[in-house]
């Protein structure tokens, strides 16, 4: 079986990409040369088929990581150097940004424009922030004990890590992993979402490129069921960071703990809350609050996807925001003017618009929006949809939905919208817009999320730890605490004069 496959890009024509797995810097089938499909979500067709990893395939894959990590990578080369081998990965990202984003619209349906400066921008400079991170790794020294001993503390790469991506910012989340775990020095074994593997797929040429080392990125493209299990229970990896849906995120704990106990992090789902005070700009508020919502179409784990409004204004910030959802570039993937793509598959749209549905059952009102794009054809699109008048019991209000689609309900009291905001199992984000200070200060710190954004929404940095509070993950990526999860703290004891008597 061939590793590599012609596709036909838009705008770029015929381009041949990896489509095997990358073992040891190496191009190769599946041992068992079975495929799997990788579909375009704009027309529901078949893109290319794909090498699907199996127990062999990880084996080796992990094998690779480990004698890298032992030899080349780890402690055996210097943080400066990591750094180096990361910026220039950075670069050569860079370098092909238009071919990057040109697939990474096709595999994901979203807007070519926004897959280059966004998905494309952002891992750059992701990238570049863990080459930065890369020698300014340290510990502490304890020396409190005289002239009897000093103590200090080596933050040591954790090893062999698997990774596991899904597939709403393919890019971008590679970015958010390898980089940190690189810059701490450990080896990894990637397994992309089996809906979008190939822009993974095609930075693995890059990092060949940049003079990374056989074995520091393997990638072994797969489903969860299968690959996904296997790394997750695989005895000689040593950690598993994640992201993707609670329900995965509790398999893979499983897994872990049932396997060797390795250190599991998890990035997870949410339904973020955003509070609308009446003090709040309300054109300024619905412009963020649709970034938050709409961006990626809805398919964001940290979309703004429940609005509580301040019942003076409830009636009039709806109206606003319903000429923003009807604004929406919506379109195909590869115009340069299209912000709002389909879904990533028919399952998807299907599960959202039965959730649309639930909502009207339930006694909701559809403001806009709530059914197919007419223009779809054979793609997922779901139009940007707004519920009102939702209560706390309904299933839209409770449950992630990962589609366009933002659930609206009012309150009266500061109290009253912080209880609303924080009834969900879920704590990932958080917005709050108003023109009081001191209530912005009372309420960034009552709410339950890992991140909370005021008189803004939805915009990240890699220099900002992100992660969840409750069901929505566990451990922090991004910042400094994103390479500390890829680190272990070892503490040393040195002797200088001490010594003891036996039998004690
Ligand atoms: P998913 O959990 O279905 O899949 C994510 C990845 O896990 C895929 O690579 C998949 O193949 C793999 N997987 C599936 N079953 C597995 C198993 N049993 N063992 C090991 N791996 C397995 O999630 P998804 O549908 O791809 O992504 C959507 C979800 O991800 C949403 O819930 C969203 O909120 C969440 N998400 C969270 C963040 C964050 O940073 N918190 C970011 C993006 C997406």
């Amino acid at each position: 079986m061939s590793t590599h496959t012609e596709v036909n890009v838009p705008a770029l024509g015929k381009i041949n990409l990896p489509t095997g797995l990358f073992i040891n810097n190496e191009w190769v089938p599946a041992k068992s040369g079975e495929t799997f499909d990788t579909v375009n979500p704009a027309t529901g067709e078949k893109l290319v088929a794909v090498a699907h990893a199996g127990k062999e395939d990880v084996d080796a894959a992990v094998a690779a990581a480990r004698k890298a990590f032992k030899t080349t990578w780890g402690r055996k080369i210097a943080g400066a150097e990591r750094g180096a081998l990361l910026n220039k990965l950075a670069d050569l990202l860079e370098r092909d940004a238009e071919k990057v984003a040109a697939i990474e619209s096709l595999n994901s349906g979203k807007g070519v424009r926004i897959a280059r400066e966004g998905d494309v921008g952002d891992s750059v400079a992701c990238l570049r922030y863990y080459a930065g991170l890369a020698d300014k790794i340290f510990g502490q020294t304890i020396d409190q004990f005289g002239d009897e001993k000093i103590c200090y503390t080596l933050h040591q790469p954790i090893g062999v890590c698997g990774q596991i991506i899904p597939w709403n910012y393919p890019l971008l989340m590679w970015a958010w992993k390898v980089g940190p775990a690189l810059a701490a020095g450990c080896c990894v074994v990637m397994k992309p979402s089996e809906l979008t593997p190939l822009t993974a797929l095609m930075l693995c040429d890059l990092a060949k490129e940049a003079g990374i080392p056989a074995g520091v990125i393997n990638t072994v493209p797969g489903l969860g069921a299968t690959t996904g299990e296997i790394i997750s229970r695989h005895l000689d990896i040593d950690k598993v960071a994640f992201t993707g849906s609670v329900g995965t995120g509790r398999r893979i704990s499983v897994a872990a703990a049932e396997s060797n106990l390795k250190k599991v992090t998890l990035e997870l789902g949410g339904k973020s809350p955003l509070l609308i005070f009446d003090t709040a700009d309300l054109e300024e508020a619905a412009n963020w609050t649709s970034l938050g919502i709409w961006f990626n179409s809805g398919q964001d784990c940290c979309a703004s996807s429940r609005i509580y409004v301040q019942e003076t204004v409830y009636d009039k910030f709806l109206e606003v925001l319903k000429r923003r959802a009807e604004a929406a570039a919506i379109g195909q993937p590869h115009d340069e003017k299209t912000s709002f793509g389909p879904l990533i598959s028919a399952g998807q749209r299907d599960k959202v618009l039965s959730y649309i549905n639930s909502g009207k059952e339930q006694g909701a009102r559809i403001v806009t929006g709530g059914q197919k794009w007419p223009q779809s054809n054979g793609g997922f699109w779901v139009e940007p949809t707004i519920i009102a008048d939702v209560d706390e019991s309904m299933k839209v209000v409770q449950e992630e939905i990962f589609g366009p689609v933002i659930v609206a309900a009012k309150f009266k009291t500061e109290e009253e919208a912080i209880e609303l905001a924080n009834n969900t199992t879920y704590g990932l984000a958080a917005g709050v817009f108003t023109n009081d200070a001191r209530q912005m200060t009372r309420i960034s710190g009552a709410l339950d999320a890992g991140t909370v954004w005021c008189n803004q929404y939805g915009l990240l940095h890699a220099g900002v730890p992100f992660g969840g509070f409750k069901q929505s993950g566990i451990g922090r990526e991004l910042g400094t605490y994103g390479i500390e999860a890829y680190t272990q703290v070892k503490a040393v004891h040195q002797n200088l004069s001490q010594t003891i008597e036996w039998p004690l």
